[in-house]
């Protein structure tokens, strides 16, 4: 694997299916988590690459071989490329695992999930259709879909290839052309999808990747007068300057911007289930996703016996390469990883307590980015440990002594992405749920392994706009209306 890998130079920016250098001549470093060394380098494109990007997309509609293929033909190359992503899977997980750090079966796990994406949307593309509306004697009223046009798509680093999928193959199945800008610290895996892409027959201009800094080809993507559509996924900070740009441009966006989602348990629900999977649900890729269950809300009357067996099995989980494929890996960067340093200090500082952490592996390499994973008890429902995204794998557990209370609680933070609800009484998971500010409910189990069909999307400060499902087709479709006075 690593002489594969350390052969990566810099290849520069992938437009017109071709790769070309880019225009600012620099290049950005690429460093595993793992062991903190460069192992790669990719181009730090810039606002002029940016712009050819655009105009080849737009070429790619307006008179090139992608505008003129009909919903099934892009169905095809959709399909075509999800079984060139299974022919090379074990190629794209090294290079995911490398360069995210993430356990390799978690990054064999993510390229399955890039495949059915295409899978999906490659089925789907031509199945969409709109609806002939009754109106008025003498009228005929068809509703369709058509493209938006140019679709700029920001993809962030804790699932590079999985980001890539999730956002591109609905925008291609509905017949857009794509600039995409993946995230510095972790893109090479979005870079070699471009070339399986070509790989695949998708004509010229319909798959644009520029790899770069996000305050230059980001925000010169996101503030190109020639894009059509955002969508962004990543900060609520840079969230709010994508959404400024696309007002700027009166285009439509969608922003996913993380989460602080709770897991509430019940004294009735199955103990030992919510244990493994409250566990499981923030130490999954070192707890850097969006949909983390990064608080656990439990009922005062069980809380010491659950709080008991969730110490337990924090202290069983284990921090370690990709290739010891461990229970989570180091966090993306140095940065991060002081940035939740600061974070935790200024928890403890404010009350709250360890009550357990994991283990990292012996052997792990000193100068990887590994955090450990982090129980945190008697956590201030108010203070920023409860409130704010820690993207690391860090709990905080809370008690609740009612229904109510648990439902205050769950919608008490910013954030509405996803939430999960333990209980063994049916009807009040169901009516907790359904009172909880959320995309996406889980009842009695949390995480879809992808979910490639649920459509999912969050509330207040986690964004808008839904992706995956047959919502993130109609995202990417203009629709409109067709009346025709026939007398
Ligand atoms: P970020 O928002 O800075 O980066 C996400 C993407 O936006 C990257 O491709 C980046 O290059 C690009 N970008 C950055 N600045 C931009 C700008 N001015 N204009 C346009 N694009 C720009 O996220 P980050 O700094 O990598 O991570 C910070 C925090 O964001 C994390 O700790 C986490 O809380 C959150 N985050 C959330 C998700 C998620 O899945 N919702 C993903 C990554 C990060």
């Amino acid at each position: 694997m690593n002489q594969i890998l350390r052969s990566e130079g810099a290849k520069g920016v992938f437009i017109n299916n071709r790769w070309q250098p880019s225009r600012s001549g620099r290049t950005i470093p690429m460093i595993a988590p793992a062991d903190g060394q460069a192992f790669a380098a990719i181009a730090a494109g810039n606002e002029e690459d940016i712009d050819l990007a655009v105009a080849a997309a737009r070429a790619a509609l307006e008179t090139g071989a992608w505008g003129r293929l009909t919903a099934t033909e892009r169905g095809r190359l959709l399909l075509r490329l999800s079984r060139l992503v299974d022919d090379h899977a074990e190629e794209l997980a090294q290079l995911e695992a490398r360069d995210t750090g993430k356990p390799m079966k978690q990054a064999r796990a993510d390229v399955v999930a890039v495949s059915r994406y295409f899978e999906y949307y490659g089925g789907a593309a031509d199945k969409v259709h709109g609806d002939t509306i009754p109106f008025l004697e003498g009228f005929l009223v068809n509703t369709l879909y058509e493209p938006l046009g140019v679709t700029a798509h920001i993809i962030p680093w804790n699932y590079p290839g999985q980001m890539f999928g999730r956002t591109v193959a609905p925008a291609l199945a509905m017949g857009n052309a794509t600039v995409i800008k993946p995230a510095e610290e972790a893109c090479l895996v979005p870079l070699r999808l471009a070339e399986l892409a070509a790989e695949a027959g998708f004509p010229e201009g319909a798959i644009n990747v520029v790899p770069g800094l996000g305050e230059e080809a980001g925000a010169a993507l996101a503030n190109h007068r020639g894009i059509d559509f955002i969508s962004f996924t990543g900060s609520p900070e840079v969230g709010t300057l994508v959404q400024i740009a696309a007002a700027k441009n009166h285009i439509g966006c969608t922003l996913e911007l993380g989460g602080k989602s709770p897991q509430i348990v019940f004294g009735d629900a199955d103990l030992a289930a919510a244990v493994q999977s409250v566990a499981a649900a923030v130490v999954q890729n070192a707890g850097q996703t969006c949909s983390a269950g990064s608080r656990v809300l439990v009922e005062r009357r069980i809380w010491d016996r659950f709080m008991a067996d969730l110490k337990r099995r924090f202290e069983q989980i284990h921090a370690g390469t990709p290739e010891m494929d461990l229970d989570l890996g180091p966090v993306i960067s140095a940065g991060q990883r002081s940035r939740i340093g600061a974070m935790l200090e200024r928890a403890e500082a404010s009350g709250a307590r360890i009550l357990a952490q994991g283990q990292i592996a012996t052997n792990s390499p000193a100068e990887g980015f590994y955090v450990r994973p982090t129980l945190y008890h008697e956590v201030d429902p108010v203070s920023e440990l409860a409130q704010k995204e820690v993207f690391g794998p860090i709990l905080a557990a809370m008690p609740f002594d009612s229904e109510e209370e648990a439902i205050r609680l769950a919608n008490g933070t910013d954030y509405g992405l996803v939430a999960g609800v333990w209980s063994g009484d049916g009807s009040r998971a169901i009516r907790v749920a359904r009172k909880v500010r959320a995309g996406q409910l889980f009842v009695n189990g949390y995480g879809a392994g992808g979910g490639i069909e649920l459509p999912f999307g969050g509330m207040k400060k986690s964004g808008h706009g839904r992706e995956k499902g047959f919502e993130a087709l109609y995202e990417f479709g203009a629709l409109k209306t067709l009346i025709v006075k026939h007398g």
